[in-house]
């Protein structure tokens, strides 16, 4: 038992970030941990993140979903944990996976408004409308975080304890945290379209952007004073948080003291690996380095491949980089990548093949497919309009009966 519950500690804080590049919805996790009617358990209990996970990849058809925790003082501090809680709660702290801060009070508001992401809530945050109007204006960005029978479920726009509302709609949001063109400036154009093979049915659909302060907040790079200090220290390796504003002041959420402005934030575009219709992992396309897609390469698709994909597919089939604040893929493998352009959410788009050493700027609602089937989806979006059902995105806590929920572990 215990060994499955470390597994699925592990399984979860793959999930969680506060690189607000990959995460898809922001939430207070002393709202998720203290759900105690979800599964009858313990007051609190750190393994009900992995609930709100599911429930996450469920909503957006995504198994790949990514969550932004909020900690407040008063969970970490509470003596109800048990000790292997408390010493994972501390890892994911001291790696920046979860974001601490001394009150949670408005901040996880203030991270969906800055960021466009959609905010995970058990508890009101209407008190919160007079800084922030969405919540009266746009109440589908709230997702209300119920339960079911043996899982949690979100309801966009729901008011605690209220009826599920039949028609569900996207929350998701741009794709960058820099500014992006609405068209892809072309490094590349081949002189001729090969035919199109196959008309792709997703449609990327966007929703929220980032306020305009969180815009400008978010195009600036910050430092805390504590070189240590996981949200905004120099040793951070995860992309960047956003600052708390306090009294009109950038400041560290964790250590309430003004950041340092350490010049334009560098470009970075978030990825998904989609398989089948299923997105099976996402990663972040940085400043810092290329990132080679293939078979087997840095992003290695060789696990999900089946024969046919896979001997077409080369190790080393493109690559990703960023070369003008844009995300742009290059060709590698001789068989050639196809690039769907779109100009806009819901199109079926036209195909651009490349191939050894040809480049494309992507735009923002472009996708790349190195076999049919085998996708890369730049920008963080709810990808929807394909085959997907639930019953495809596998569970976090797959290896975890719901006893483990209810067991006193320690
Ligand atoms: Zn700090």
């Amino acid at each position: 038992m215990r060994f499955e519950v470390s597994r699925v500690m592990d399984t979860v804080e793959q999930r969680l970030t506060t690189d607000i590049t990959l995460a898809q919805a922001v939430v207070d996790l002393a709202d998720v941990a203290r759900f105690q009617e979800l599964d009858g358990g313990r007051p609190v209990n750190l393994l009900r993140v992995g609930m709100v996970l599911d429930a996450l990849a469920q909503y957006l058809l995504d198994g790949a979903a990514m969550l932004y925790p909020v900690a407040g003082r008063e969970l970490i501090s509470d003596q109800a944990l048990t000790s292997k809680e408390r010493m994972v709660l501390g890892r994911w702290l001291d790696s920046g996976r979860i974001e601490a801060v001394p009150m949670v009070g408005d901040r996880v508001i203030e991270v969906a408004d800055f960021t466009g992401m959609p905010v995970i809530a058990r508890r009101n945050y209407r008190q919160y409308a007079d800084r922030f109007p969405w919540l009266g204006d746009s109440p589908e960005r709230v997702l209300r975080l119920d339960r079911r029978p043996g899982k949690a479920v979100l309801i966009p726009g729901a008011e605690p304890d209220s009826a599920p509302t039949g028609n569900v709609r996207s929350v998701g949001r741009y794709a960058t945290t820099a500014a992006t063109p609405d068209t892809g400036d072309r490094v590349f154009q081949p002189r001729a379209r090969q035919p199109q093979t196959r008309v792709s049915t997703r449609a990327i659909e966007p929703a929220a952007s980032p306020s305009s302060l969180g815009a400008t907040l978010l195009a600036r790079s910050w430092r805390c004073s504590e070189d240590l200090c996981p949200s905004f220290g120099a040793d951070r390796e995860l992309g960047e948080p956003v600052p708390r504003l306090l009294k009109g002041v950038p400041s560290c959420p964790r250590h309430e003291r003004p950041l340092t402005d350490a010049g334009s934030r560098p470009a970075e575009y978030p990825v998904a690996v989609v398989i089948e219709d299923t997105v099976r992992l996402r990663f972040p396309v940085t400043a810092a380095a290329p990132v080679h897609v293939g078979r087997d390469a840095d992003i290695s698709l060789k696990l999900w491949l089946h024969e046919g994909a896979s001997s077409w597919i080369a190790d080393r089939h493109l690559t990703l980089e960023i070369i003008d604040s844009g995300l742009v893929v290059t060709g590698v493998g001789e068989n050639g990548t196809v690039v769907w352009h779109r100009g806009g959410p819901g199109e079926a788009g036209e195909s651009v093949r490349l191939y050894e050493g040809q480049r494309y700027a992507l735009g923002r609602h472009d996708s790349i497919e190195l076999y049919t089937g085998v996708e890369l989806v730049p920008g963080n979006r709810r990808v929807v309009g394909g085959p997907v059902s639930a019953r495809d995105v596998l569970s976090v806590l797959a290896d975890a009966p719901t006893v483990a929920l209810r067991a006193h572990s320690s």
